[in-house]
């Protein structure tokens, strides 16, 4: 079977980051791919396991060689998807990459047959209620992410699919579905 490259995005506190982890963890046939950054680690992170951390000439060496399907600067620091990895990776097995949307659609253009997965809330007073609950954001943060929200959920159409985050094994099964091409657009 082929092997799909997708990306899935969708608005902070939609719990795009419980679907992902736990479909990997059920499937060895499925990864996500290992962004590098400029950033230095924070205890507890690995090389190579939350990302690869490269300092600046060796990411702007690696950007010359046009080995990232995307970048971006956050923060101060480069971020990048290697494009060697998942190319080396999709050889034997299913890529996601968890990524926003400016990041997602820059993928798609240089890998036109990437899935472009968007998870959505029920509604928008579900997620904010969601956001508050978790209690990890001030009141400032929320407003920050709910504005950002609009701007998201304004670009379903340029996604190939769109999956409802109503219930977490239904949302899994959508997502594994279309891993596995039950699903075509
Ligand atoms: P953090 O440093 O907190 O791990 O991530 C900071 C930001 O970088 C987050 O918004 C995260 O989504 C973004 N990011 C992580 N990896 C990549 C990547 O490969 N490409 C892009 N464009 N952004 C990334």
């Amino acid at each position: 079977m082929k092997h799909l490259l997708m990306a899935v995005s969708g608005p902070s506190g939609v719990g795009k980051g419980t679907i992902v982890k736990t479909l990997i963890g059920r499937r060895a046939d499925v990864v996500e791919s290992v962004s590098c950054t400029t950033r230095a680690p924070r205890s507890g992170e690995t090389h190579g396991k939350e990302y690869f951390f490269l300092t600046k000439e060796e990411f702007t060496t690696r950007l010359e060689n046009d080995d990232f399907l995307e970048y971006d600067e956050h923060f101060g620091n480069y971020y990048g998807t290697p494009k060697s990895f998942v190319e080396e990776t999709l050889k034997t097995k299913s890529v996601i990459l968890e990524i926003d949307v400016v990041g997602a659609l820059r993928v798609k253009e240089k890998f036109p047959e990437t899935a472009l997965v968007m998870i959505v809330p029920p509604s928008v007073e579900e997620l904010e209620n969601r956001l508050k609950g978790r209690g990890s954001e001030t009141e400032a943060e929320i407003e920050n992410r709910l504005a950002r929200l609009s701007f998201e959920l304004a670009q379903q159409d340029k996604y190939d699919y769109v999956i409802v985050n109503d219930d977490l094994e239904r949302a899994i099964g959508e997502v594994e579905a279309i891993l596995d091409g039950a699903y075509r657009k």
